[in-house]
């Protein structure tokens, strides 16, 4: 059956394989040595399995991929009011390499061009730029599931010609805005850029981020949910530089590019696609990288706006177990709406009921708006002399660290028993 799916990324590959529109970048003289028909994609569902088509053995350098990641590193170790005082959320539409910042508060406007890629390196826990290096070495790692290493070559290309990320890193400390040595932290940034990925370990990132922060292989969580909200917030924002809008409109997936040759994107919840061919266009994205992502969202369904389907009811059934005792069967993903659309129903029928059972072995997901929403359920039902259970078999629903007080049993028979029990009947 896996077949089918690799059938569709061979067929994509196929049909972009002889565009040879764009250039390698050569303003990172090593980075103009590299094969240019290089060409490879790979997909990563959230439960791990990988999908692979074309030379997904090749190594290039990461980039500018790496700024989301750090930009992640920093909100995680310094936290987001550090961050936030020293690098922006707001899209620049300029060009990544753009010596620009806020005119007001003179932070780099987003932590995808240059400026603020700059500024989150210099936030890297550490005393000194080796130790911050190897903390963000080990992070991406972690991200990809395996140890990955730096191009030298690259690296020392990139040092040797970087007169303008020179010019950003001292423009950042004259505005107060870097403390340290800027070439410290440029050294930082610059090594980061060089570190070498697969299309496979970038889709392996990418889906880690689309699970919210744990990779799906090792399962060990990298990063908070709420980082990962904010880092995908940036990329959708902020990721394709000047060519964000169009990128949204037609891709509509979180991504992140950069000028070894690589794209990243995310369906948050669903998948993370790694992609590799190193002609770029004049904003700096690799050509065919982008129009695979476009093949791969259309013919996929995977554009992050598009309302397939209204959301199902969430109470699969009702019933009555004993007079006035009503079983109310939940099933799919219990958030806000789902817990709003119970409260009401309970809400309407409440003339007839005494106790409500929630029976949720059929939920699939659920969060703690949906448990505290349970909980404000259970404290109305029980001023107005009712009262409210759960049927929470695999506590699903009720996790650990859930209000303690709350009524959970295995059964439905266990809970009625209960019920007449406490209730003299
Ligand atoms: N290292 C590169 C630079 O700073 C990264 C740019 C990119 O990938 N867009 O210029």
């Amino acid at each position: 059956m896996a077949e089918l799916v690799q059938r569709y990324l061979d067929e994509i590959l196929a049909e972009h394989r002889d565009s040879t529109e764009g250039r390698l970048a050569d303003y990172i003289p090593e980075l103009a040595t590299v094969d240019p028909s290089g060409f490879a994609v790979s997909l990563q569902l959230t439960d791990g399995f990988v999908y692979e088509s074309g030379d997904t053995a090749t190594e290039f350098t990461i980039q500018s991929i790496s700024k989301p990641f750090t930009y992640a590193l920093a909100l995680e170790r310094a936290g987001f009011d550090a961050v936030d005082a020293r690098i922006g959320v707001e899209p620049t539409g300029e060009a990544f390499n753009e010596i620009s910042v806020d005119h007001r508060t003179k932070a780099p406007k987003n932590a995808m061009i240059n400026a603020g890629a700059i500024a989150a390196a210099s936030l890297m826990p550490g005393s000194t730029p080796q130790a911050r290096f190897e903390c963000i070495l080990d992070f991406y790692s972690a991200c990809a599931g395996r140890t990955l290493e730096v191009d030298e070559d690259v690296y020392r290309s990139e040092k040797a010609t970087g007169s303008r990320n020179r010019a950003i890193a001292y423009m950042l400390q004259s505005f107060g805005m870097l403390d340290g040595d800027p070439d410290e932290a440029l050294d930082v940034y610059t090594r980061q850029c060089a570190i070498r990925v697969t299309s496979t370990d970038l889709a392996r990132m990418a889906s880690t981020l689309a699970r919210g922060g744990r990779n799906p292989q090792s399962g060990q969580r990298v990063l908070s949910g709420a980082v990962v909200q904010r880092t995908l917030a940036v990329m959708m924002t902020c990721g394709m530089y000047d060519a964000t809008g169009n990128w949204v409109s037609s891709v509509g997936m979180p991504a992140k590019s950069g000028v070894g040759g690589g794209l990243l994107t995310v369906l948050p919840g669903q998948l993370g696609i790694g992609v590799y061919s190193p002609r770029l266009d004049d904003t700096g994205n690799s050509v065919r990288g982008a129009k695979v992502c476009r093949s791969l969202s259309a013919r996929l369904g995977l554009h992050f706006l598009s309302v397939s389907r209204e959301s199902r009811s969430i109470i699969r059934a009702t019933r009555d177990v004993a007079a006035g005792v009503r079983v109310y069967e939940l099933h799919g993903d219990l958030l806000f709406t789902g817990a709003e659309q119970a409260l009401r129903t309970v809400e309407e029928d409440s003339a007839d009921i005494e106790v409500v059972i929630l029976e949720v072995s059929g939920v699939d997901d659920s969060n703690d708006v949906a448990r505290s929403m349970l909980a404000g359920m259970r404290e109305s039902l029980r001023r107005a002399g009712k009262e409210g259970c759960l049927v929470d078999p695999d506590r699903t629903v009720l996790t650990a660290g859930s209000a303690s007080d709350a009524v959970v049993y295995s059964t439905v028979e266990e809970a009625l028993a209960a019920v007449l029990d406490r209730r003299g009947r």
